[in-house]
């Protein structure tokens, strides 16, 4: 990205395209299969999945049956990985990508505490919108990330990524494994170089853009990635300086997958 300082004086008077990212050590989370969606909340949900699926035909998202997290602190996650497991019957290994939506479900049991969650997150600007639906718009941009990194770094589609082989030789079965999570991993990802290319098509300063979108975007290119997605589909201005900046660098950089 150039960060080189200043080539020249024609170079000098360019924003700065620095970003800085806070990114925290993963905690290890704990799950329930439980479904995490409150009676009140069931229609936003899939209101938001249906409408963001027929926007991004890519995001193969309606088989995915959300399932609960359990965090004080954590109201939404979206999972991936790739698993090695033994099959006893055979002997042989068996690879398994997981992709998956996990909801803190306190948080989500009625319209009234999720509003209380979105509210007390958007006023400590750790979520870049108060819609009823940011956090659910937040955690399917992670999933939209996850599918198109798996379409740029591998050319498949989801169902394909997802289907679980089987391998008598132990070396053929980590290889495949190291394959798949290469293809979603930090620093491999659709979203790395998304915060640079938004930042030169607004000519704004990188900082400048993180506090337009939110604290929690300062963590990483992903979570940059995410709430800088539900900052544009929450917004009621599609036509607003950042929200068609967005639009505009998410929609070239889909077509040229
Ligand atoms: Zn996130």
């Amino acid at each position: 990205m150039g960060g080189r300082g200043a080539h020249s004086s024609m170079e000098a008077s360019k924003k700065s395209a620095k970003f800085e990212w806070t990114r925290e050590r993963e905690t290890k989370k704990k799950y329930s299969i439980e479904y995490p969606i409150g009676e009140e909340n069931k229609m936003m949900y899939n209101d938001t999945i249906g409408n963001l699926a027929s926007i991004f035909p890519i995001l193969e998202i309606k088989d995915i049956v959300p399932i609960t997290v359990i965090s004080k602190t954590v109201a939404g996650v979206a999972m991936m990985g790739v698993t090695s497991s033994l099959d006893p019957q055979t002997g042989n290994t068996i690879i398994e990508p997981i992709m998956g939506l996990a909801f803190n479900k306190e948080v989500f049991k009625t319209k009234e505490s999720l509003e209380e969650t979105i509210k007390r997150n958007f006023d400590l600007k750790h979520l870049a919108a108060s819609n009823t639906n940011a956090i659910v718009v937040h955690e399917i941009a992670h999933i939209l990330d996850f599918q198109l990194s798996i379409k740029q770094n591998l050319n498949i589609s989801l169902t394909e990524f997802l289907k679980p082989t089987s391998f008598a030789n132990a070396t053929e079965a980590e290889s495949r494994q190291g394959k798949l999570r290469n293809a979603i991993a930090r620093g491999k990802r659709f979203s790395d170089s998304f915060p640079e290319a938004l930042r030169s098509e607004m000519n704004i300063n990188a900082s400048e853009l993180q506090n337009m979108v939110s604290e929690y975007s300062k963590k990483s290119p992903a979570e940059f990635f995410a709430e800088s997605f539900a900052k544009w589909y929450c917004s009621s201005n599609k036509n607003g300086e950042f929200e068609r900046a967005f639009y505009k660098i998410l929609r070239e950089r889909i077509n040229k997958l």
